[in-house]
């Protein structure tokens, strides 16, 4: 823990952990890449980037960090997930590969690449609760979806239209959050928002 703002540290092990860093200082989050265990015990709040959830936990595995994150979960460490990320929090992965493993930060099961392929990458206009204005552009990119949630998850959003209509792309969970798109690849600040209040309300 830290005195002044909060650190929100980035999980830097694969995947688009640059555009969450920038995201998060273009709204003056004082931010950190996270890489090694001391890293994570210095930050107040994690983000886990999009990218592959699989290479993660390989490389996660690998650097000693897969125990030290689940006693951060355990420690009630804030989190903010995207795709991959929300994988890697999720209590149940299906469709994941065996020996892939996951925090159970969140109380919900995903499916990995669950659009299928015609709908591998699309992008859909959704409204979010707690994102307040227009709906935001969300990019999906082999994204997973929330197959079912815990009675302590909160649904934030769904897709609206076409084949996957109703399917849970955002959730919440006391101050944790997913979400299957890619907020930081757009611009729209609003969900990474969502998450530094969350943060600055808890410290
Ligand atoms: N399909 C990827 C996975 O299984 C997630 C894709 C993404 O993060 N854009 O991890």
């Amino acid at each position: 823990m830290t005195v002044g703002a909060p650190v929100i540290g980035v999980l830097a092990l694969q995947g688009d952990f640059r555009e969450h860093r920038a995201a998060l200082a273009e709204l003056g989050a004082p931010t950190a890449l996270v890489r090694t265990p001391a890293e994570l015990a210095s930050v107040d709040a994690l983000v886990i980037p999009g990218g592959e959830s699989t290479a993660m936990s390989t490389l996660a595995v690998r650097l000693g960090m897969i125990e030290p994150l689940c006693e951060a979960v355990a420690a009630g460490l804030p989190m903010y997930g995207s795709c991959a990320g929300m994988i890697l929090m999720a209590a149940e992965v299906l469709d994941g590969r065996p020996d892939q493993q996951s925090l159970a930060a969140l109380d919900i099961v995903v499916r990995r690449n669950a659009f299928g392929r015609q709908v591998d990458s699309f992008e859909a206009d959704l409204d979010i609760a707690g994102v307040v204005g227009e709906p935001m552009r969300a990019v999906f990119i082999r994204a997973p979806w929330v197959e079912s949630v815990g009675p302590e998850v909160e649904v934030l959003g769904r897709v609206s239209t076409g084949p996957a209509a109703g399917r849970i792309v955002a959730v919440r969970q006391g101050d944790r959050l997913a979400t299957s798109f890619h907020p930081e690849l757009t611009g729209d600040l609003r969900v990474h928002e969502l998450f530094v209040n969350l943060v600055r309300e808890r410290s």
